[in-house]
Order: C-alpha cells, then sequence, then structure tokens
C-alpha cells in the first residue's frame, strides 16, 4: 500500500506500455489502480476514487459484484474456452436464447465476437453481403450520423465521424454519407443515394464519444420510418446505450421501434469480460444459407462466445433483473440532473444540462471546445483531486456511475463535476 509501490509500477509502465487514446507526451499521470469494489476504485497509494464513468461506461453493477465473480469463477474450472467453429456449448446458446427473449422484436440471430467494434464490423460485413446475395452489389454506401462513434477497427472508423481521432486514416476509409441527427435529413441522403444506399447506423438516443449528444426517443421512430421507406436496414450501435444505461434495458425499447441489426458490447458482461454480439433477424441469415460454401459469412474471432464470456453475460442479465439494474441508473441520473439543475438555476439551460437514464452530462463555458482541448487533463487531475473518476470529452462534463451508486456518492460525484466546472 506504500506511495513506493506506486512510483515503481508508474516507472515500470513508462518504460514499456503504450496506453490507449493517450498523448504520452502531454500525459503523465497514470492511475495506479490496486484493486476495485463496488463504485470504488483503490490506488496504490491507498487513495480511492468514485469510479463515475464505469471505468469507460462498461462496469455495470460496479465492480466484482459477488455474483459476477462467482459465476466467472465457476465457468472458468468448468469450460474455459474452446472453438466456436465447428462446436457449441451451454454458456453460448443460453446467453442467445436469453439475448433473443430480451431485445426488440425480431431480432433471433445472436453473432458473437469480443469487442464493441467487432461489433459493428460485423453488422457492416452482414449488410454488405446480404445486398450481394440479393443481386444488388452497388449497395455499398452506408449513412450516418455527424459525430457518430463506432469504434476504432477500419469499417467502425469509417461509420464514425473521422473529426478528431480518425484524420490520419480518412484516406483509405470507405465512402459513408454523413447528415446531421433530423429524419428529413436523413431521408435526402438515402432518397440520393437510391440504389447505392446499404443502410443506416447509429447509436440510439445518445452519441456518447461525440460529447453525450441527446435525441429524443422520437427521432428513433422517424428512424425506422425513413429506412423502411427506402428498403435498407437499420444497425443500433447499443455498445454504450445497452443493458439499462438510458433507463430502459435498451435504447430502442425507449421508442418502441426494433432495428433490424443490434449491436451490443460494453455492459453485455456487467462491464467484466470481453464480449460482445450482433443481432440480426432470421430473414438475414437465410439469405446466408445455401448449398454454396462461398456465401457463408466468413467471420469469427479466436475468442467468439467465449464460455466465461458468455457465463459472465448470463450473470450480469440475472443482475439486471433481480437488482432492476435500468431503473436503478435512472434514479442515480436524476439525484445527480436535479442538484445540478438547483445549482445552475436559469443557468441549465445555457450550459444544454442533459440527462437520458444514468447518463448526466452539461457544457463547460469554457470556449476551448472538442475532445483535443487541452484541459482535459487538467481537469481529470482535479476531479482526482475530490475523488472522482471522470474523463470530460472536451468541453463536456458528464457522469454515467454504476448502477450500485450510492446516494452519497452520488452527491461526491455531482461535487467533483460542479469543482471541474467552477475551475473551468
Ligand atoms: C465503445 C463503443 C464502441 C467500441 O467498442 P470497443 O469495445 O471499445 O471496441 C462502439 N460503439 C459505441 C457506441 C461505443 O460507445
Amino acid at each position: 500500500m506504500s506511495t513506493e509501490r506506486g512510483d515503481d509500477l508508474l516507472a515500470r509502465d513508462a518504460a514499456h506500455v503504450w496506453h490507449p487514446y493517450t498523448q504520452h507526451g502531454l500525459e503523465t499521470d497514470f492511475l495506479p489502480v490496486a484493486s476495485a469494489r463496488d463504485a470504488t476504485l483503490t490506488l496504490t497509494d491507498g487513495r480511492t476514487l468514485i469510479d463515475g464513468i464505469s471505468s469507460w461506461w462498461a462496469c455495470l453493477h460496479g465492480h466484482s459484484h459477488p455474483r459476477m465473480v462467482a459465476a466467472i469463477t465457476e465457468q472458468l474450472g468448468e469450460l474455459d474456452h474452446v472453438l466456436f467453429g465447428g462446436a457449441t456449448h451451454e454458456p453460448a446458446v443460453r446467453l442467445a436464447e436469453e439475448l433473443v427473449a430480451l431485445a426488440p422484436a425480431g431480432l433471433n440471430r445472436v453473432f458473437f465476437s469480443d469487442n464493441g467494434s467487432t461489433a459493428v464490423e460485423v453488422a457492416l460485413k452482414m449488410v454488405v453481403q446480404a445486398w450481394l446475395h440479393r443481386g444488388e452489389p452497388a449497395r455499398r454506401v452506408f449513412v450516418a450520423l455527424e459525430g457518430g462513434y463506432h469504434g476504432d477497427t477500419f469499417g467502425a472508423m469509417a461509420v464514425g465521424d473521422p473529426d478528431p481521432f480518425f484524420l490520419p486514416f480518412e484516406e483509405m476509409l470507405f465512402e459513408v454519407r454523413r447528415v446531421p441527427a433530423d429524419a428529413a435529413a436523413l431521408r435526402n441522403a438515402l432518397d440520393e443515394l437510391g440504389g447505392r444506399a446499404a443502410g443506416f447506423i447509429c447509436e440510439p438516443l445518445v452519441q456518447a464519444a461525440g460529447g453525450m449528444v441527446m435525441q429524443p426517443p422520437d427521432f428513433l421512430r422517424e428512424v425506422r420510418r425513413a429506412c423502411d421507406d427506402a428498403c435498407v436496414p437499420w444497425i443500433a450501435d447499443e455498445v454504450m446505450t445497452g443493458f439499462g444505461r438510458t433507463g430502459a434495458l435498451f435504447a430502442c425499447d425507449r421508442a418502441g421501434v426494433s432495428p433490424d441489426y443490434l449491436c451490443l458490447a460494453k455492459g453485455l458482461t456487467g462491464g467484466n469480460f470481453p464480449l460482445s454480439v450482433t443481432l440480426a433477424h432470421e430473414a438475414t441469415f437465410e439469405a446466408f444459407k445455401s448449398e454454396d460454401r462461398g456465401r457463408a459469412f466468413f467471420h469469427g474471432h479466436t475468442f467468439t462466445a467465449n464460455p466465461v464470456g458468455c457465463a459472465a453475460g448470463l450473470a450480469s442479465l440475472a443482475i439486471c433483473r433481480d437488482e432492476h439494474t435500468a431503473a436503478r441508473l435512472d434514479v442515480i441520473g436524476a439525484r445527480i440532473e436535479n442538484a445540478l439543475t438547483d445549482h445552475f438555476g436559469d443557468g441549465a439551460h445555457t450550459r444544454n444540462l442533459r440527462r437520458t437514464g444514468g447518463i448526466v452530462a452539461f457544457d463547460l463555458p469554457s470556449s476551448e471546445s472538442g475532445y483535443l482541448a487541452s484541459a482535459a487533463p487538467r481537469l481529470r487531475a482535479l476531479a482526482v483531486e475530490h475523488g472522482v473518476l471522470l474523463r470530460p470529452l472536451g468541453n463536456v462534463l458528464y457522469t454515467m456511475p454504476p448502477s450500485c451508486t450510492t446516494e452519497s456518492e452520488c452527491d461526491q460525484i455531482t461535487s467533483a463535476l460542479l469543482a471541474l466546472d467552477a475551475a473551468d
């Protein structure tokens, strides 16, 4: 528990490790994390932090939930890993059954992979190949939202907004038509593309990495109608919004609509294990079924449907049901939003204070905006001083705590948000 141990860890880290989304020339203040329990991270020097962002939006029920630990440990001793090509196992089949039963109507087929980006890649590839099978090879151009984010692999980057993360790769990304979150703009783009339109992809209700930009459920109903009218599939990327974050099990449920493809990851295993799924219609599955091997969907990862990951997924779904995770997250979000509304008073509107379920965000008054704003590392450090882990997205401050967050922890998160706001 000594500071020395933390210092030593940081020195060893600095010698060999390359961190994600990190400019190592500017950032050196890594948090040496020793352990985690519920909503709390403990650092090697004994300091504790409330995980105000659920460790990159993954940790749904808090850290080391006893039921998650038990399910993972038990599965590890029973069947640790087996290939999923030409083999199957109970945890995968049961997880598929449960997901189909819970997902928006019509999504009957489950394809496993192991992270959010691959869940999106799978959906994009299924759409393209399904059009080929249906004799429409010209349908190659996806429509996506401005400010969207769908992951860091090439296909996921292509449908994401290149600014600012993907500019170095921009010329290598395939053609995508980007539109504002507006039904008329979407219809226009689909009309203009006509027989070249492949489909539409969006993050339903909350565009997360783009700055917690929120849309009302009505927009999703309009998306559904626009895609139906243009006869193209709609991919709902619920990698972040899935499993209760928006106050319903899925964001699409809030609008009462069903997409043609549903991508899930992060909270799928309670944020405890890398696993993801892409759900599709039975008709899509049928479009690949043939006596011709060449028409198969040639995609798969080594750890596809890993049994331990599937057991974690089943345990997490059971917790969602028994602990009313979606409703709890909604209560947590409302408490933080109310405290912020009280503080800002009439200013809440100009700050664009917003909430969807357990996700609360507002804009800092700072003139500097965008993800690369230089204030972010300073604000992160200040949040740590206030005992909370927060990572502002440029000039957007937000929180998305796990469902076990207590009232006093919520209030501490609010205090930290306000301290950052005052320091901006
Ligand atoms: C995080 C995220 C992804 C990418 O998931 P990874 O597991 O990080 O690859 C894709 N889409 C959305 C909406 C996300 O929030």
